[in-house]
Order: structure tokens, then C-alpha cells, then sequence
């Protein structure tokens, strides 16, 4: 374990180094505070296994998302700082090539396109005929943003073991003590605990009864030669470019499963899939899947807890963590350090009645 200075008192001790708690702790350090981040490397990432896409439009009517005008900008600004900071390009624009799947998708897109169209844009199939079939014909989605999060969370750990602020363990929370004046771990004192663990808060005493509904997901790692990695590429299945010639291809949103692990169920199922949408060869080279973080009501669970303020959360980003964790974690740190209030429909205040009577105690 990394040492630590145990005679000075951090402002944060962050635990879980997904995409949130990158987020948490890049805050945390650029509003001038100390935070150490703890993260289980044993212990599964959602972060780890997702495409990296914030894509503004969802839905097979094509609408917007949640507050996306709002928290896009702010994304592709956030990403392209660390990206600077950690001299490493994490972020890029790449449109989303829509092979339509059926006429029903065609049409849907033709009508939002004549509708309160912000993100739509017509291209021609013939571009794409030469590796797809496009029975249905194309669209486009513009200004969707591709993140390389490997990249990212790898650069940003690397960062913060240089200076002294990681911390490889998996925490227990038998381990934790509140004071008066904060918090203590492991010979750590920290005036702040945060939860950004993922589905891990889902054995969390202080906040499992938040409304959380893990959900799975899987994807495959696969060859593809002779298809142009510029575009993400969606039909009943999503083609985004990973690494050279290889692309990420999935998913599935499973609320009922056994386990945490690949299942050769969905392999089978996007091995049709891609060989009836592609007419150029490809090769299966992994399979991942990992559990969202997803709850009940699609809104994340931020903030400080009502009985113990020492303790805070930032969690419940689901399907849609790329575009919500910067703004949140955002929100989350001026919260603590100015008062700012934290969005209502993201705020923990929702929850305080609940938090209040049912929180446990170590
Ligand atoms: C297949 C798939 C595809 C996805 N694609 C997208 C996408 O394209 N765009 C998008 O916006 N979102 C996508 N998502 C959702 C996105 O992955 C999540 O919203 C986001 O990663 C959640 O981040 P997090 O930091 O809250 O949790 P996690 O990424 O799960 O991070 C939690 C961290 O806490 C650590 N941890 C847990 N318990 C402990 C412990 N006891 N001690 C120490 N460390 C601990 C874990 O090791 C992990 O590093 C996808 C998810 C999946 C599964």
C-alpha cells in the first residue's frame, strides 16, 4: 500500500477511480484541495468496459437527452482540458453513421429531421454500400463525442500515483471511522469520504437504500480491417471505433442476470448481427461486460448525506456516465467547497427522509 502522511488532514478521500471518481479528484485538485483516491484494481470497472460515447440524440424516436444542451459543451470542454493536461488526446468528434435497421427507424429519422432538428443530418448510403447493407438508407447524428477512457483513467492514475494520491486497496468500510472533524481510514484523516465505487455504494450501510438498479452490459472487441474508423456506426448493434482497425460492438441492457461475466448468449447474438450488416470480413478478438451503475429513476445520486455530512456520493450515472460524471462531479465539489446548490433532480435531498431513517452505522 501507497504511503501516506497520516499527520495531514486531506479534504477528500475519494473511493473508486472510474470514470466519476477521475472526475472527483480532478476537481477536487484543480479547486486547490488534497484528496487521496482509493480504488480496488481487483474489483471491476463499469468505466472500463463502455464505448466512451456521448451521444446527444436516443431512443428509436430519436430525441434529445436529458439536459444534453447543457451538459455537452461542458463535456467536450472538461475532456479536452485533461486531455491537454495529461498531453494525451482523449477526446475526439466522430459523427454517428445511422444505418437505419427498418422502415419504421427510417421514417422515424425522416420525421425528426422535419422536427425540432438539432443533431440530424442527411448523408448518402452509396458512401457506405461498399462495407454495409443499407436496404433502409443512412442518416447522421452530428456532434457526438468519442472518449478513449482507457486512456484517460490510465493516464490520470499514473498522475495521481506520481504524486502520492492513489491508493491500490479495496476498501472495507468496517474500516472507516466519522469524527468530529471528518473522517478516518487506515491512519488517514480526511475532512470528506465520497462514494464513487460504482455498484459497490449498493453494499454501502449509509446509502443502499438509494433506488439503484444495476444494470449489465456487454460488448465485443473486433477486427475489422477494411471499415473506416472516423464514424461510430449504429444499427440494431453500435460499431464504435476502439483502437486502429479494432471497434467496440455492442450492447445489451440485461436488469436480470446471474452474473458479471461475458456470456457467450449475447457473443452469438452480435456474431449474427454482424454478419448480416457487414459485407467485409471480421474476427472476434475479446469480450467484456460489466454492471452499470443505473437506478430507478435514470437521474444520478449526488450529494452529502443528511445525518453524516463528513460523507458524500456521486453515483447512479447508468447508461449515460461520459456526459454526466464531469458536470456532476463538478457540481459535487463546488457543493462542498462554495454551498452551491446541486441540480434538484440529481441532488440527494430527494432521498433525505429515507437516508435519515434508514442509514446504518459502522
Ligand atoms: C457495456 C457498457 C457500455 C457503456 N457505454 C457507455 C457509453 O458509451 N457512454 C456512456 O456515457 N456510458 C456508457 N456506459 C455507462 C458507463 O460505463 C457508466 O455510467 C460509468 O462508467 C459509471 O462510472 P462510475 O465511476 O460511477 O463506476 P465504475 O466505472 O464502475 O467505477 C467504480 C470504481 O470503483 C472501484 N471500486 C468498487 N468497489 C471498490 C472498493 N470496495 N474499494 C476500492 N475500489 C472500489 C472499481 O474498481 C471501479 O474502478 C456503458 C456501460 C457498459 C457496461
Amino acid at each position: 500500500m501507497e504511503q501516506v502522511n497520516s499527520h495531514k488532514k486531506l479534504d477528500y478521500l475519494i473511493i473508486g477511480q472510474g470514470l466519476v471518481g477521475t472526475w472527483l479528484s480532478y476537481y477536487a485538485l484543480k479547486a486547490g484541495k488534497t484528496c487521496m483516491v482509493v480504488n480496488d484494481s481487483h474489483t471491476a470497472a463499469a468505466s472500463q468496459v463502455a464505448s466512451g460515447v456521448i451521444n446527444p440524440v436516443t431512443g428509436r424516436r430519436i430525441v434529445q437527452t436529458w439536459m444534453i444542451d447543457t451538459f455537452l459543451p461542458f463535456a467536450l470542454n472538461a475532456y479536452s482540458d485533461l486531455g491537454t493536461q495529461l498531453n494525451a488526446s482523449i477526446v475526439s468528434e466522430a459523427p454517428v453513421v445511422l444505418i437505419h435497421p427498418s422502415l419504421q427507424m427510417q421514417e422515424s429519422f425522416e420525421y425528426r429531421y422535419e422536427h425540432d432538428n438539432v443533431y440530424l443530418q442527411k448523408n448518402n448510403a452509396t458512401d457506405f454500400e461498399a462495407f454495409m447493407h443499407t436496404p433502409f438508407g443512412t442518416g447522421q447524428i452530428n456532434q457526438t463525442i468519442w472518449i478513449d477512457l482507457n486512456l484517460m483513467m490510465r493516464e490520470w492514475r499514473q498522475q495521481l500515483i506520481k504524486d502520492h494520491q492513489f491508493i491500490d486497496a479495496k476498501f472495507d468500510i468496517t474500516d472507516l471511522q466519522i469524527t468530529n472533524e471528518g473522517i478516518s481510514w487506515k491512519g488517514i484523516q480526511a475532512k470528506r469520504i465520497v462514494f464513487s465505487d460504482g455498484i459497490g455504494s449498493m453494499e454501502n450501510p449509509f446509502f443502499k437504500m438509494l433506488p439503484f438498479a444495476p444494470n449489465k452490459g456487454e460488448a465485443l472487441i473486433v477486427e475489422i480491417k477494411d471499415l473506416p474508423n472516423e464514424a461510430i456506426y449504429k444499427h440494431n448493434l453500435t460499431i464504435v471505433p476502439w483502437k486502429d482497425q479494432l471497434f467496440w460492438v455492442g450492447s445489451n441492457y440485461e436488469w436480470e442476470y446471474t452474473d458479471a461475466a461475458p456470456s457467450s448468449t449475447f457473443r452469438t447474438k452480435m456474431e449474427d448481427a454482424l454478419t448480416q450488416l457487414l459485407k467485409i470480413p471480421f474476427t472476434v478478438v475479446d469480450h467484456i461486460a460489466g454492471i452499470r451503475p443505473a437506478n430507478q429513476e435514470r437521474r444520478p445520486f449526488v450529494g452529502l448525506h443528511p445525518v453524516y455530512p463528513a460523507m458524500g456520493i456521486c453515483n447512479g450515472m447508468g447508461t449515460k456516465g461520459c456526459s454526466l460524471a464531469p458536470y456532476f462531479a463538478h457540481q459535487f465539489i463546488e457543493h462542498c467547497e462554495n454551498g452551491t446548490p446541486i441540480h434538484a433532480e440529481a441532488s440527494l435531498d430527494r432521498f433525505e427522509e429515507i437516508l435519515k431513517k434508514t442509514s446504518g452505522t459502522i
